[in-house]
């Protein structure tokens, strides 16, 4: 059975051209950049053209930009407390109710130690309410983290206007942009706004897993997050994963190369599904409806059915995609991000998301809109909401 891999927003296969690249700093090139002998220069000016592979990569304005981290979630928690060290007086924080939990726990965690914290909320496309992020800046705000791409729907937030906004009624107000669905979707930027930092994850875009970047932007000075040794400019101590930070690099190369027309085949094949699923099955419903939209992801509810049986079923076709529920003491959760754009309650547990990669072929498109009817009317055929589910077939044929 062929595997049809549709869940590129959790992670992605690595590039072949990214795993040679890392192999030699395994064996032959394996020293320790901090020494001082030729085979630690090797090591260590491999790491400076990565920091200016990836500078590029984000639009930064200057390698020293960039700080080398083992992950999203880790780049995220370094901006976040080194925003919260700098405005120390400031108790008030900001973000959107649907960023990752890197984000959202960490403010629960902070909100338990003394921090207010206000979430603004989007609106039913899964857009956010610039009004209301205009309304909760306040003199005391220490930051405002919003996400650039959401990892359920693909909803694109504006963050350059947004931080355009937060700095023009409070200069002070830090900005974290998320941008880890963003890396290798959208280019990047970051010199060209006023976004204070900014975090990617490698396996995100075709590296392995383990290994991240914060954007810390020029004069953004905040005190290290991992102490120890003078690493990462002493902000991130530890010896460096060398082979991951010259994978990473390789892997945004691959992204920049060809970008556009990579990114036109992307969208083209994700259309082609979403409009296949929802011209052949009358219970779905478009959950990201965004006007901004990362161009590979998909979310679409299926209404009066379960999510985790329709994953079951397709990956007995061998088809990878996920839903946005999350197991709870056993109690599966429906998707904050789908719950705060107010995703109709009938498709809330029968929504999943599809995200496609450059590695993803008509082929597979059209085995995916072939078959997955057939799996939607077996759940249909054993649901226990036969009335509604004719009333939408009827509604549907009108
Ligand atoms: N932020 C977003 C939007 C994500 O989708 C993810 C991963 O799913 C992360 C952060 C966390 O990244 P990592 O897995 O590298 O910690």
């Amino acid at each position: 059975m062929k595997l049809i891999y549709l869940d590129n927003n959790a992670t992605t296969k690595v590039d072949e051209n990214v795993v040679n690249s890392m192999l030699p700093y395994f064996s032959e090139k394996f020293g320790n950049p901090s020494s001082i002998y030729d085979l630690a220069h090797i090591s260590h000016d491999a790491i400076q053209e990565a920091r200016e592979t990836i500078k590029d990569f984000m639009g930064a304005e200057v390698p020293n930009e960039i700080i080398f981290t083992s992950c999203g979630t880790e780049s995220a928690n370094m901006a976040i407390r080194g925003a919260l060290a700098i405005n120390k007086d400031k108790k008030h924080i900001v973000t959107t109710s649907v960023e990752h939990h890197c984000v959202l726990n960490l403010y629960k965690e902070l909100e338990e130690n003394g921090y207010e914290a206000t979430y603004v909320g989007v609106n039913e496309r899964g857009e956010i309410n610039l009004d209301e992020l205009k309304a909760a800046i306040r003199q005391d705000t220490a930051l405002v983290s919003i996400m650039h791409a959401n990892n359920e729907t693909g909803a694109i937030f504006p963050i350059a206007k947004i931080a355009e906004i937060v700095k023009e009624i409070n200069p002070e107000t830090l900005v974290f942009s998320d941008c880890v669905q963003a890396a290798g979707k959208i280019k990047m930027n970051l010199k060209e706004t006023k976004v204070d930092f900014a975090s990617i994850s490698g396996h995100k875009f075709h590296a392995p897993k383990g290994i991240g970047a914060l954007y810390i932007k020029r004069r953004v000075k905040i005190p290290p997050f991992i102490i120890g040794g003078h690493q990462e400019r002493m902000l991130r101590a530890g010896t460096e994963n060398v082979p991951y930070i010259v994978a990473m690099a390789q892997a945004a190369k691959n992204c920049m190369e060809n970008f556009d027309e990579k990114i036109a085949k992307i969208t083209h094949l994700r259309d082609k599904l979403e409009h296949g699923i929802l011209d052949n099955v009358y219970n779905a419903i478009l959950n990201s409806n965004a006007k901004d939209r990362v161009p590979n992801t998909v979310n679409i509810g299926f209404q009066y059915v379960e999510g985790e049986l329709i994953l079951l079923y397709l990956n007995e076709l061998g088809i990878c995609a996920s839903s946005g529920s999350a197991c709870t003491t056993g109690d599966l959760e429906a998707s904050h991000v789908l719950r705060a754009q107010n995703t109709p309650f009938t498709a809330l547990h029968g929504s999943i998301r599809f995200s496609l990669s450059q590695y993803t072929t008509e082929e597979e498109i059209d085995f995916v809109v072939e078959n997955l009817p057939k799996v939607i009317n077996k759940i249909i055929e054993i649901s226990p909401f036969q009335k509604e589910l004719k009333e939408l077939q009827n509604k549907k044929n009108n």
